[in-house]
């Protein structure tokens, strides 16, 4: 599918509809909503959790320390925000203190990552650590259990968990079986099956 000016018309509506949102109370406390980063595309979209202190100031995911990680990984295999990837998270606020979302801030949020994937179609989404994978997979399992497996994702898409990369910057070990060593594994299979679609 052709990005057209129509589904990034309907982005944008969506996007400003959420700029003024009151569903829940991160209303109060956000600087500004952070809806998305990267190119709207049908391929490729990157679930992470939600805005930290550097997302909130700026209006954009991951451009703190994971998110420049973050673009590392994507940039071993020669994929990029720029061109390739579209990155939201699963709320579109910053929780005070980055403390996790919780289920009301959650559901009364989902209504935007649903037209997010709605409007965009992704073939392949990557679900970025705990929380995204829990808006998206029904288990129990753990990140380190579930990551780079394959699941059934909205409308015959692809999903994948994948660790998120302020966990890797807890664990700075490139040995193999590490956490950094097992997300080159995933990124690879990622690249494998974005080169087939
Ligand atoms: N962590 C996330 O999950 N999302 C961001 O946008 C930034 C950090």
């Amino acid at each position: 599918m052709v990005i057209t000016e129509e589904v990034l018309a309907k982005l944008e509506k969506i996007r400003e509809k959420c700029s003024t949102c009151q569903k829940c109370d991160l209303y109060k406390s956000r600087t500004q909503t952070v809806f998305s980063a990267g190119v709207p595309n049908n391929k490729l979209m990157l679930i992470g959790e939600a805005p930290g202190y550097y997302e909130d100031q700026k209006g954009e995911p991951f451009v703190g320390k994971a998110g420049q990680l973050l673009d590392r990984i994507f940039g071993s295999v020669g994929l990029s925000r720029q061109q390739h990837v579209y990155i939201c998270n699963t709320i579109k606020c910053r929780p005070p203190e980055n403390r996790d979302p919780l289920p009301a801030e959650k559901l009364a949020c989902r209504e935007y990552l649903d037209a997010q994937l709605e409007i965009l179609n992704p073939r392949i989404i990557l679900l970025c650590g705990r929380v995204a994978v829990n808006s998206m997979i029904d288990t129990n399992l753990g990140i380190t259990k579930l990551r780079g497996q394959w699941f059934d994702g909205p409308n015959n898409s692809k999903m994948m968990p994948i660790f998120h990369p302020s966990y890797l910057l807890r664990n700075d070990s490139r040995a193999k079986g590490s956490p950094k060593w097992l997300m080159w594994q995933d990124i690879q299979e990622i690249k494998r099956i974005y080169d087939q679609i």
